[in-house]
């Protein structure tokens, strides 16, 4: 899952970002409310973790402003200012959930979890796709009630199409959420790694499609 977090304490955002790069998460940090359109109109995220105390603007009018352009990502307002009145109003502003510093990350990525399930539209517990299930919680990937055990890249690469099963995903977009931290990775290490994905899915009703020009699709066969 791709995240955006918009945080202005460096050491904090840092910390923040490793700790859920441990989870699976993708955290792109910005330190500046200035350069969030930006990073919305680049990337596709999953979902925004925006801090309330930035230098440049007031996260209240950040969020206001997202949610009158009719961005409708799910938002987590992350603070230290922890009182009724400042959570019901982002709560009011359009935010999706609120977390006080200090705070535990498992139940940071636990609501984020539950905000992307819920903004996809299901409360099934896991993400599935035909007889293929991810369980978010345990990072495990099963074709029925069989493990599967890929490697860490086949891993990401299946996590980042079953969160997006029935939407197409581009070759940069995998590229972006599977090889975050490394540079000169070509586009060929991506088709290398779809086709070992595809040979382990081979005997069950779950394909990867290529759609020309759009990218890569995981859909389940209907059984004959
Ligand atoms: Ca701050």
């Amino acid at each position: 899952m791709r995240i955006l977090l918009v945080e202005d304490e460096a050491e904090f955002a840092t910390w923040l970002t490793r700790a859920m790069a441990q989870s699976g998460f993708v955290v792109d940090w910005v330190h500046e409310a200035r350069l969030v359109a930006k990073c919305l109109s680049a990337t596709r995220y999953d979902a925004l973790i925006l801090d309330l105390g930035l230098p440049d603007r007031d996260g209240h009018d950040v969020l206001a402003e997202l949610r009158r352009a009719d961005v409708r990502l799910p938002i987590l307002i992350l603070t230290a200012r922890d009182s009724l009145i400042e959570r019901v109003s982002t709560l009011h502003e359009g935010a999706d959930d609120f977390l006080a510093k200090p705070f535990e990350v498992p139940e940071l990525e636990a609501r984020l979890i539950a905000l992307i399930r819920r903004a996809r539209g299901s409360d099934h517990p896991r993400f599935a796709c035909g007889p293929l299930t991810y369980d978010a919680a345990t990072r495990q990937f099963k074709l029925g009630e069989q493990a599967l055990s890929l490697s860490p890249r086949e891993h990401a690469v299946l996590r980042a199409l079953i969160q997006r099963s029935g939407e197409p995903l581009s070759k940069r977009e995998i590229l972006e959420r599977v090889f975050s931290d490394e540079a000169d990775v070509q586009p060929e290490a991506i088709e290398v790694l779809i086709h070992r994905l595809r040979k382990r899915l081979e005997s069950c009703d779950v394909r990867i499609v290529t759609l020309r020009g759009l990218g890569y699709v995981l859909e389940a066969q209907a059984r004959r």
